[in-house]
């Protein structure tokens, strides 16, 4: 897939404000704050600002909604983990997104990223059990490849498969800086968004 176009359409603070009407498949895009996933949205669609790291991360509880080539949407998920964050924007944080995932009869799959250097935390375990818990299609995505040699990134991939308890599990590894799974990526949202 080429992408020829993308807009910002709205930001939405839940479920029941996402746009409404229409008939665009959404895949989400998950992670912990700085985990890349700015860096890795807008390289996808040749951007360079497109998609933006809050300058306080974690405070903006928003679904941030880009309309990709008038086909489908990729909705940006804010970040989670940021450990400045009150406990009870966590706990709005976690009751949002697991309503979105739950009732979003648009939502076709959710891309989940995973710096590529650290083992999974208890909150992309929690965010992976939960797309598992309802069905939702997942490609898992280890950011900034580039900072690890070869060697290193297969001991990762077996740290980040062990702690998600899915040893056969395909990683797909990324660089923002690189490019490296870039078109891979794409060919997947693709097969998501037109089955
Ligand atoms: P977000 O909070 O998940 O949106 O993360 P950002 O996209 O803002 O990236 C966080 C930091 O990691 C920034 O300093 C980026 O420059 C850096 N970064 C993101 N992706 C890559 C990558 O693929 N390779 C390297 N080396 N650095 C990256």
């Amino acid at each position: 897939m080429k992408v020829t176009s993308a807009e910002f359409v709205i930001s939405s603070p839940g479920i029941k404000l996402c746009p409404e009407g229409q008939e665009y498949p959404e895949i989400g895009f998950a992670g912990r704050s700085n985990v890349g996933k700015s860096s890795l949205i807008n390289k996808l669609v040749n951007r360079k600002n497109l998609a933006r790291t809050s300058k306080t991360p974690g405070r903006t509880q928003l679904l941030n909604y880009f309309l990709i080539n008038r086909a489908f949407y990729i909705v940006d998920f804010p970040g989670y983990g940021y450990a400045k964050v009150p406990q009870s924007v966590r706990a709005g944080w976690g009751k949002m997104i697991e309503g979105y995932l739950k009732n979003r009869k648009e939502l076709s799959g959710v891309v989940l990223l995973l710096d590529i250097r650290h083992k999974p935390t208890a909150q992309d375990v929690q965010m992976f059990d939960w797309l598992q818990h309802y069905e939702i299609p997942t490609l898992l995505v280890a950011t900034k490849a580039d900072k690890l040699s070869r060697s290193q990134q297969i001991k990762q991939e077996k740290v980040i498969r062990t702690a998600l308890g899915r040893e056969q599990e395909k990683i797909l590894l990324f660089s923002s800086l690189t490019g490296q799974g870039k078109d891979e990526l794409l060919s997947l949202l693709e097969e998501i968004v037109q089955p």
